[in-house]
């Protein structure tokens, strides 16, 4: 079969990638686009229950990929870190409730605070939520960090570093998400793919815009940056992944166009350049 063929059996899209949308009016535009996931943002279910939410989610027909996010586990002050765990375990019970096999973590980091010791923290906080998200059939998944997120973001930058707290954890619940944007230019990602094997659990695309004009919110379509993204899928997919191939874009300048042109621009990127 061509590529030109091939469905959108796999895509995924992100909430926040068309941000201006409330959870209704994306459920509605992904489905009548053909899209087959949907990962959850947290600010997409407030202000309406749960419940609600989640049936609009059910009656779409869309897999719910993940829940994002959770995670931000190191801080200051114990009770702080409590906080932290507490909004953890809420994460996990709004994924179970919306039908997310996962909840996603972006570790965190404390600025000035050593980055051995946010990993000890990071650690910490995943064992303390890990029996709720058993409990919960939720598994929890580390997302690496572009080292740039080093200060305030998370301690975790590497796959290894990931792969390594996946060691340490030593729980199936416990895994990794691959995101192109933040891996991309290590030398050492197709080793540290390999060895994360089936630990893999989501796999996120967008590109590297250059020149790159804000860290967090100029993030670029498929085929638009610098990275060689069907050769990270490549290795990904040879380690045993087969799941959903997830858009997510922070763009200020997408976020400010009209989302429905949006959306047929990613799916046309998702073809050619995934
Ligand atoms: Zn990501």
């Amino acid at each position: 079969m061509s590529i030109a063929l091939d469905n959108y059996s796999r895509l995924c899209v992100h909430t926040i990638t068309t941000k201006p949308w409330s959870l209704p009016q994306a459920v509605d535009a992904y489905t009548s686009n053909g899209v087959s996931g949907i990962t959850v943002w947290r600010q997409a279910l407030e202000g309406r229950p749960i419940e609600e939410s989640a049936r609009i989610l059910a009656d779409s027909g869309l897999e719910v990929v993940s829940l994002c996010r959770g995670g931000f586990f190191p801080a200051d002050t114990p009770e702080a870190r409590q906080e932290a765990i507490d909004d953890n375990k809420k994460a996990i019970e709004e994924a179970a409730a919306i039908g997310a096999p996962l909840v996603v973590l972006v570790c965190g980091a404390v600025p000035g605070m050593d980055l051995e010791e946010g990993r000890h923290w990071i650690a910490e906080g995943i064992t303390a939520v890990l029996p709720d998200a058993k409990a919960a059939h939720v598994k929890l998944s580390i997302e690496p960090l572009h080292p740039l997120y080093a200060d305030s973001r998370s301690a975790i930058n590497t796959m290894k570093q990931a792969n390594d707290m996946v060691d340490q954890v030593a729980d199936p619940s416990v895994g990794v998400t691959v995101d192109v944007y933040h891996l991309w230019w290590d030398p050492d990602l197709e080793t540290e793919i390999k060895r994360a094997g089936k630990s893999i659990l989501s796999f996120h695309v967008c590109d590297w815009r250059t020149p790159t004009r804000d860290i967090l919110t100029d993030r670029e379509l498929m085929g638009k940056g610098c990275i060689n993204i069907p050769r990270i899928r490549g290795w990904v997919e040879d380690a045993g992944f087969d799941g959903a191939i997830e858009v997510e874009i922070f763009s200020d300048d997408y976020w400010g166009q009209d989302q429905h042109e949006f959306l047929k621009q990613i799916k046309e990127a998702y073809i050619s350049h995934c």
